[in-house]
C-alpha cells in the first residue's frame, strides 16, 4: 500500500487512512464468489467499522447490514442499507431498540434467550406487527481463536443451546405476533481455520434433519461471520480467501432449495482497508530496551491491548536501506496496557516519523475512545484520483 506522505504533513495525527479502491476490490471479490449463488446473502457487520463513508460504499454495493444495537440500526438506514437487509442481533436489545426495528421492518430479530422473544412478542403486539425472528444457536463449536472472541462454546452468554432449541420453536410458533424464519449462528472471530466452518455446516445439517422430522420448517440458514485476515502479511494478502470461505458452505451445507443462507462478515470486509496513522514523539532509551513513543494509543486502537492482537507496523517515513532497531512501540496513554508491540524490529527511527498500523479497518475506529479527554480520531481516504479529503460526515469531527 502507498501512502501520500506530503498529504499527510498536513494533517493532525494520529488518524485513520482508508482505502477506498481496496475496499472497493474486496467487495467485488466477495460478489464474485457468490455469483452462482442466488440464495446467499451477505450482511455486512457494522460493528467491525461504522465510518458512513465505508458503510456507504458497502450499501451501495447491494449488501445488507447485521446490527447488533439501535444506534447500529439508525446508522444502517441513514447510510442507505436497505431495512429489508437489516437483521438485528444481541442478547441485551432494549425495548427502545425493539420498537426501533418492528418500526422500520427490519428483516429479522436473531433472537437469543426466552424473555427476549417474549418481550419482542408484547411490543409487536402492541404496534399490531408481527416481528420476524431467528434464534442464534449455540452449536458448541470450538472456532481456535482468541478466548475474548470465541463465541460458540457452551459456556459464553451468546445463543440458545441446541437441546433448548425446540422448545423456544415450539413457543415462537404459538405466539401470535412472531413468525419463526430460521436459525443463526456465529462462532467466533478471526477465524483462519476453515475447518471450523466444516464443523459448523454438519452441525447445521444435523440440526436440520432434527428438526425437519419435528415438522419445523425454516426459511432462513445465518451462519454468522467471523472470516479471518492476514495481520501478519497485508500487502501480500489484501483480500481473504473468499471463494474458499464460500466454498465450504457450497460443499458442506444441505441447504434446502427454498432455503436462503446468510453470512455476517465484518473484518474479512474492512480490516485490510484501513490504517491508523501515527507520528513518533519520542525514541526513550531505557537500560534494557528502548521505547518508539507514538501519539496513538488504545484510545484510537484498542485491539493490542484487548486482545493481545499484533498489527504489522510501519515506519513510511524512513528511506530504504535505513538500519532496523528493536522498539517496544507504546502509545501516551496513561496505562501500561497502553502498548502496540515489544521488542519490534523496525528501520531506525527518529521523532516525526509517521508510523502506519496496518490492518486496523476493523475494530479500530469503532472501538476509539475520548480516554484521556482525547478527540476521536478523524478519517481520511484515498478515493484513486480525488484528492484526499476528510470525511465530512463523520461523527469524529
Ligand atoms: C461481530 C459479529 C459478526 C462479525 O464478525 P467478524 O468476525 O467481524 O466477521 C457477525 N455476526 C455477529 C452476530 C457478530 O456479533
Amino acid at each position: 500500500m502507498k501512502f501520500p506522505l506530503e498529504k499527510f504533513e498536513k494533517i493532525r495525527t494520529p488518524f485513520y487512512y482508508y482505502d477506498l479502491s481496496l475496499l472497493s476490490d474486496t467487495l467485488s471479490s466477495i460478489k464474485e464468489a457468490t455469483a452462482d449463488l442466488p440464495n446467499y446473502h451477505v450482511h455486512y457487520a457494522i460493528k467491525a467499522n461504522a465510518n458512513p463513508r465505508l458503510l456507504r460504499q458497502i450499501a451501495s454495493a447491494g449488501f445488507g447490514a447485521d446490527c447488533v444495537s439501535g444506534g447500529e440500526i439508525e446508522t444502517a438506514l441513514s447510510s442507505g442499507f436497505d431495512a429489508s437487509k437489516i437483521v438485528f442481533a444481541g442478547v441485551g436489545k432494549s425495548d427502545w431498540e425493539i420498537n426501533l426495528g418492528l418500526d422500520n421492518n427490519i428483516a429479522c430479530f436473531n433472537v437469543e434467550s426466552i424473555p427476549e422473544l417474549e418481550v419482542i412478542n408484547q411490543l409487536a403486539a402492541k404496534k399490531e406487527k408481527t416481528a420476524n425472528v431467528a434464534f442464534r444457536v449455540n452449536p458448541n463449536i470450538d472456532a481456535h481463536t482468541h478466548e475474548k472472541i470465541t463465541t460458540g462454546l457452551n459456556e459464553n452468554k451468546f445463543g440458545i443451546a441446541m437441546e433448548d432449541l425446540h422448545e423456544a420453536i415450539g413457543l415462537a410458533c404459538k405466539m401470535k405476533n412472531i413468525n419463526y424464519v430460521g436459525l443463526h449462528f456465529h462462532i467466533g472471530s478471526q477465524i483462519l481455520d476453515l475447518d471450523a466452518y466444516h464443523a459448523l455446516c454438519q452441525r447445521v445439517n444435523d440440526l436440520q434433519k432434527q428438526l425437519e422430522s419435528a415438522g419445523i420448517k425454516t426459511q432462513t440458514i445465518n451462519v454468522g461471520g467471523g472470516l479471518g485476515i492476514d495481520y501478519e502479511q497485508p500487502d501480500a494478502n489484501p483480500i481473504p480467501d473468499f471463494q474458499s470461505y464460500f466454498g465450504i458452505f457450497r460443499k458442506h451445507l444441505n441447504l434446502r432449495s427454498h432455503q436462503q443462507l446468510h453470512f455476517e462478515l465484518g473484518r474479512s470486509v474492512v480490516a485490510q482497508c484501513g490504517s491508523l496513522i501515527a507520528r513518533t514523539l519520542y525514541i526513550k532509551k531505557g537500560h534494557t530496551k528502548q521505547f518508539l513513543i507514538v501519539d496513538a494509543g488504545l484510545t484510537e486502537l484498542i485491539r493490542p491491548a484487548m486482545y493481545g492482537a499484533v498489527h504489522a507496523t510501519l515506519n513510511i517515513s524512513a528511506p530504504k536501506e535505513t538500519p532496523t532497531e528493536v522498539y517496544d512501540v507504546v502509545g501516551p496513554i496513561c496505562e501500561s496496557s497502553d502498548v502496540f508491540a515489544k521488542a519490534m524490529p523496525l528501520p531506525q527511527s527518529r521523532r516525526g516519523d509517521f508510523i502506519a498500523f496496518r490492518s486496523a479497518g476493523a475494530y479500530g475506529e469503532t472501538m476509539a475512545s475520548c480516554y484521556n479527554c482525547r478527540q476521536l480520531p478523524q478519517s481520511y481516504f484515498n478515493m484513486s484520483n480525488e484528492n484526499l479529503s476528510p470525511n465530512d460526515m463523520d461523527c469524529s469531527m
